[in-house]
């Protein structure tokens, strides 16, 4: 199937040869067709199968297919989105494949100045992406009128509700015209994303790319086992011996990106750290530097990393363990984007081996182990457990061994993951 064969208009169509696309991803073939037609969609897709022009481009074309109902400055699209980050990439998608139509488009997102947004609100905009608390920031201002509302999409939802938006998203929904289309995308289906889809969507489209929770076919994955006390001179010997170029790499705490960026920075490898406490330009900054070859390593957090779009980004090294399994497949889902080839690597102490069983459990899938000479796991696990970066924690029973090798599994006590988020 071509782009060419969904009946888009020519514009867009323009504007989707302009970025050298010519054939629609799995999630574009099934979503597009259904939003043109009307539907509300649910749709299981993870950052990188292409969802954000699978919505935007339906969404495009109908604002600009119809008789042109905007009869002031209200906007007729709202994008509800959890993180800054992501609202300024679907903004950047909206203006990109909206180029050669008369629809404008504005992000509003926290942590920058209200008035230029309350500026390019008022000018007037057909389609808005917003996170959910700079949003109500507007309505309780009155600087946002959202009755005018004809499609409604909620990006991320697993990630929303992580991150604490529930509530806001409630009130906003209230604010809405009840008769609408409904979009909702998220990656994960916890029992209160399916209450959230219930309560929202009208028969919706069901639209399921992978299977849930499983990471990209094109990734590789690769667990090294190490002791935690070698990770920083394993990394440096990684770096050296493979002759990475680009390479996103994830710690659990903003002071541990930051002390690991410092240490490559030492060693010659040039890095940055994106964490929720660096400004809005210093992390727009380090992304630009990062994309143009000036930086070879990031250093992020799971929350900062969230929106990073970058089309070929050839490896990522969780240097820390997520001990909220759906991170990792979040992670390992910034390579192997596209259709192109990945490589995930996990270098995993004795304190996370726990957590990488857990992962492998919700992926389904075995993790080749891999030891570097030089730096092999001692026999017996060092005292010092993990400390758990997010969410309180209890104690549980040790899970079933997923196929290692090795026998030494005396690591601090396992850690649920059911914690909260904070960020
Ligand atoms: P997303 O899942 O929306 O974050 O998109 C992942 C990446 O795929 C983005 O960098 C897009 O520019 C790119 N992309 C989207 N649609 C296509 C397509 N049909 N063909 C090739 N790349 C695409």
């Amino acid at each position: 199937m071509q782009f060419t064969d969904l009946g888009l208009k020519a514009e867009l169509l323009r504007a989707i040869s302009e970025q050298g696309y010519d054939t629609p991803t799995p999630i574009q073939q099934k979503a597009i067709p259904a939003v043109m037609a009307g539907h509300d969609l649910m749709a299981s897709a993870q950052t990188g199968t292409g969802k954000t022009a699978g919505f935007t481009l339906p969404i495009l074309h109908r604002l600009a297919s119809g008789p042109n109902t905007r009869t002031s400055k209200r906007p007729r699209v709202l994008v509800l989105v959890p993180t800054r980050e992501l609202a300024i990439q679907v903004e950047v998608s909206v203006s990109t494949y909206g180029k050669h139509l008369p629809i404008n488009s504005v992000a509003v997102f926290g942590g920058v100045g209200i008035n230029p947004q309350i500026a390019a609100l008022r000018r007037g905009v057909d389609i808005l992406v917003a996170t959910p608390g700079r949003l109500l920031d507007h309505v309780q201002q009155r600087t946002v009128d959202l009755s005018g509302i004809e499609i409604l999409v909620l990006d991320e939802a697993d990630r929303m509700l992580d991150m604490g938006f529930i509530r806001d998203i409630r009130k906003l929904i209230a604010l809405l015209p009840k008769q609408r289309q409904n979009l909702m995308f998220s990656a994960t289906f916890s029992p209160d994303i399916r209450e959230l889809a219930s309560g929202l969507l009208t028969n919706p489209v069901s639209v399921d790319v992978a299977a849930r929770n499983t990471a990209a076919e094109t990734v590789t994955q690769r667990v090294i086992e190490t002791n935690r006390e070698q990770k920083k001179d394993l990394l440096l010997h990684l770096f050296e011996t493979r002759g990475w170029n680009q390479v996103l790499i994830f710690a659990r705490t903003k002071h541990g990106a930051d002390a690991l960026s410092k240490h490559l920075d030492k060693a010659g490898i040039k890095s940055a750290a994106l964490h929720g406490n660096k400004s809005q330009g210093a992390r727009t900054r380090a992304l630009a530097d990062f994309k143009d070859g000036k930086l070879v390593a990031l250093v992020a957090t799971d929350i900062a990393a969230r929106g990073i779009d970058i089309d070929s980004l050839p490896y990522v090294i969780n240097y820390e363990i997520p001990n909220i399994s759906e991170d990792y497949v979040h992670r390992i889902g910034r390579t192997g984007r596209a259709g192109m080839e990945g490589e995930a690597i996990s270098l995993v102490g004795h304190d996370e081996r726990g957590f990488m069983r857990d992962i492998e459990r919700l992926i389904k899938r075995q993790i080749e182990r891999e030891v570097v000479e030089g730096f092999e796991p001692s026999a017996i696990a060092p005292p010092r457990p993990v400390q758990p970066q997010r969410g309180a924690r209890k104690p549980s029973a040790p899970s079933k061994s997923a196929g290692q090798k090795t026998t030494q599994n005396r690591g601090g006590p396992q850690q649920h993951r059911s914690g909260t988020r904070h960020h």
